[in-house]
């Protein structure tokens, strides 16, 4: 019996229920290892609370002397509920999250005490050497520091106490996620401030909101362990599919399987104590297949707490035995994993600028925003689909499962009207009859339309689904600083433009506010009529329709990501402040370098699998098919072949599949070879695309076909059927 996969099995047979402890009300934990306000104020004095509060708020610094105080309230607080150690919490570009544990424990002359300074709350210096910095560091012989980021609040997890830190080098450029997210953030807020202003003076900050939701796989520990490219590469290389997949629908909204909804439960648990509001269950489309989604957050918090929430999943989930796939395609066949990003503005007279409103003037604010948000994702479709570029992504983006790899929005056939209602408002001052009509007939008129009846169209990219917008091209993997920062860039760049206009033709043709916006709104409507797109997203015919309206269609990661250093891109980030052309290059750098070892990677662990695991097997059991023959032979003699043929057949089948691997695996390590020889990281990463990925299939299609014919007692590699319906 081939060992590791019957093991593995095995061991499922005999999972023990694992014990989950609830609270009654989950309300009642909520937050409860987070050091939020409740807890600030329990442990700092008056004038340290109002400084942390003042630097959430309005960005101001926190005195050093302060920090001192914040450090012994935030230790204390942290020692009273078990923690141990502290560490700054970042984002490297590796897009997960890294921590360095330091004890509170110190030594002193007469004995040890534990010690948290202001200093070792607002910086410290992990060695930075060896997270990606795209040349930054080499080139500004700069070392790294982790800066305290006040605006996301510390926690504890397990014993330790983490603190939310930026990463930049010494000379200031960001080496991380989180950077150049809050710059864009503040970006919006400036700019959609001001925007709001037209409609409501008292409205001091706006704050972009996020709810992901969060697919993902879950897959018996033991199973997950067998499988070579599901350790190393995070999805199968290689697997027939199973007899039954997802063709009956009947995962999808279905009674969640006992033992995963006792994980669920358990992780849960965890993200109530850590403050992360989550909210929703529910099985996905595909066996095995799930998905999580919170109430929304302000952004910097719920790309935390997303960043969070995969380490605590992954973590939880081996107490549950089981391992999580975040992968876009862990397995062929079936759907893969996205994770939408729901996306809205909020102002701080807690007014959703998304969301249309009772009175005319409301609803022109909504169309304002609305409006802006399109015109934005029109200029800048391009680069929105570069921010979800990944090796992983690849798989997903146009596989007839997800969005395709055209940017476009979709609005539904209410707001469709209204758009082209407003097409049609006469140029210039508007009549008091114009506005009347205008007001009562297509601006009154939106929150009935609405109510209930947004348009659902799961194949668009970008969707408004009635008071904010949906990003579904995200992939599962994805750090959503990297979405959130374009989007929130472009929309602010877009806002600016806007505001300048408007007030240009208040001061200049002595036109009415409104009447402005209106005259503004009409020509951003018809500059962006190609990026809406009400049909199919999946069809052929749209391709070729996106092809002639002039929007890209980047298929895969090394050409996508070209978008980011075009001039147009670097203008953008350099005149808001969010990136200089150095830190984008680096980012470029290091994307295109991930792509070509993610590749390099997976097709080492085929080569691996397919040469030392299924070649093996199938010449195993073409010797017993060839004893067999040769046992037919002296038993029938000359008429063996009546007995024999189909047995011989297997054995040239057998054969003629395992030539093409070991060809095709000789093939790549060849392209591999000449790719690893490009010095240029762009040109690398297109041979990889080019040359060396699309042996994967061929040698994988081999290898299926040989799971098909091998005695099922001799196959190695655990089964689809194995990973998917194990529960
Ligand atoms: P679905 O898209 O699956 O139909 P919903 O429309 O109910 O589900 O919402 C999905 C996600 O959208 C949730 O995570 C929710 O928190 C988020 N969401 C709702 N309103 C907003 C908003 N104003 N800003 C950002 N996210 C939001
Ligand atoms: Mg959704």
């Amino acid at each position: 019996m081939s060992t590791l996969r019957f093991h593995a099995i095995k061991e499922t047979f005999n999972r023990p229920v694992i014990d989950v402890e609830e609270p009654a009300r989950r309300s009642d934990i909520f937050g409860k290892n987070v050091f939020n306000d409740a807890a600030m104020r329990q442990y700092l004095t008056k004038d340290s609370f109002k400084s942390v509060q003042d630097a959430i708020v309005n960005g101001s610094k926190i005195d050093r002397s302060v920090a001192d105080h914040i450090s012994t309230g935030m230790k204390e607080w942290a020692i009273s509920k078990g923690a141990t150690h502290y560490t700054h919490w970042f984002q490297p570009l590796t897009g997960t999250t890294a921590e360095k544990h330091d004890a509170f424990f110190e030594t002193t002359e007469d004995g040890a005490i534990e010690k948290f300074g202001g200093g070792q709350l607002v910086q410290q210096e992990p060695d930075a050497s060896s997270f990606p910095n795209g040349g930054i560091r080499n080139t500004f012989e700069a070392r790294g520091y982790t800066a305290w980021d006040p605006t996301s609040p510390a926690f504890i997890y397990g014993t330790t106490l983490c603190i939310p830190t930026v990463f930049v080098s010494y000379t200031g450029e960001a080496l991380d996620n989180k950077t150049p997210l809050l710059r864009a953030l503040q970006s919006i807020d400036t700019a959609a401030t001001a925007v709001a202003k037209y409609f409501d003076k008292s409205v001091t900050k706006v704050n972009p909101t996020l709810g992901w939701e969060q697919e993902y796989f879950l897959i018996d520990k033991a199973l997950a362990k067998s499988r070579p490219d599901i350790n190393l590469a995070g999805r199968t290389l290689l697997g027939h599919s199973s007899a039954k997949g997802q063709q009956l629908d009947d995962h999808y909204f279905g009674s969640i399987p006992k033992r995963a909804l006792d994980y669920m439960r358990d992780l849960e648990t965890e993200c109530m104590l850590l403050g992360i509001p989550v909210k929703t269950r529910h099985n996905e489309v595909a066996p095995n297949q799930f998905e999580l989604a919170p109430i929304f957050e302000e952004t910097n918090l719920a790309v935390d707490h997303n960043s969070l929430l995969m380490d605590v999943m992954s973590k939880v989930a081996d107490r549950h035995n089981f391992k999580v796939l975040f992968h876009e395609k862990p397995f062929a066949g079936i759907n893969g994993s996205g994770k939408h990003n729901n996306w809205s503005l909020a102002t701080s007279t807690g007014v959703n600028l998304l969301s249309p409103g009772t009175t005319p003037m409301k609803n022109l604010q909504f169309l304002t925003f609305f409006i802006n948000t399109i015109k934005a994702v029109n200029e800048y479709e391009e680069l929105l689909r570069s921010a979800i570029a990944g090796a992983s992504n690849d798989h997903r983006l146009g596989a007839n499962e997800a969005p395709p790899a055209i940017i476009s929005v979709f609005i539904g056939s209410q707001l469709t009207n209204v758009l082209d209602a407003l097409e049609k408002v006469k140029n210039g001052k508007l009549s008091p009859e114009d506005k009347t009509d205008l007001k009562l007939n297509v601006v009154g008129k939106i929150p009935e339309i609405l109510l209930d009846n947004t348009d659902r169209n799961r194949t668009s990219p970008f969707a408004f689904t009635g008071n904010k917008f949906e990003f579904r091209a995200v992939g599962s993997t994805a750090n959503c600083a990297k979405p959130m920062t374009v989007l929130n860039a472009i929309v602010a760049k877009q806002l600016m433009e806007f505001k300048t206009q408007v007030d240009a033709l208040i001061k200049d043709k002595k036109m009415k506010k409104d009447d402005a916006m209106f005259n503004v709104l009409r020509e951003y409507i018809k500059d962006s009529k190609r990026i809406r797109f009400e049909g199919d997203g999946y069809g052929e015919a749209w391709e070729k329709e996106a092809k002639k309206r002039g929007l890209s269609n980047n298929k895969t990661t090394p050409i996508a990501l070209r978008e980011q250093v075009s001039k147009k891109t670097i203008k953008l980030y350099e005149d808001l402040g969010i990136m200089s052309k150095v830190e984008v290059e680096a980012r470029h750098e290091i994307e295109v370098e991930e792509y070509a070892m993610h590749i390099q990677i997976e097709g080492r662990v085929l080569g691996d699998i397919a040469r030392n695991h299924v070649i093996p097997t199938a010449i195993k059991y073409q010797n017993i098919l060839i004893e067999n023959v040769q046992g037919l032979k002296d038993i029938y003699g000359k008429d063996f072949k009546k007995f024999a043929s189909e047995q011989m057949r297997l054995i040239e089948a057998i054969s003629a599949h395992i030539e093409n691997i070991n060809k095709d695996i000789t093939s790549m390590i060849d392209a591999r070879k000449k790719a690893n020889k490009i010095e240029d990281g762009e040109k690398r990463a297109i041979l990889y695309c080019d040359e060396v990925k699309p042996f994967f299939e061929t040698i994988r299609y081999h290898c299926d076909k040989l799971e098909l014919l091998v005695d099922d007692e001799l196959w190695p590699l655990t089964k689809y059927r194995e990973l998917l319906f194990t529960r």
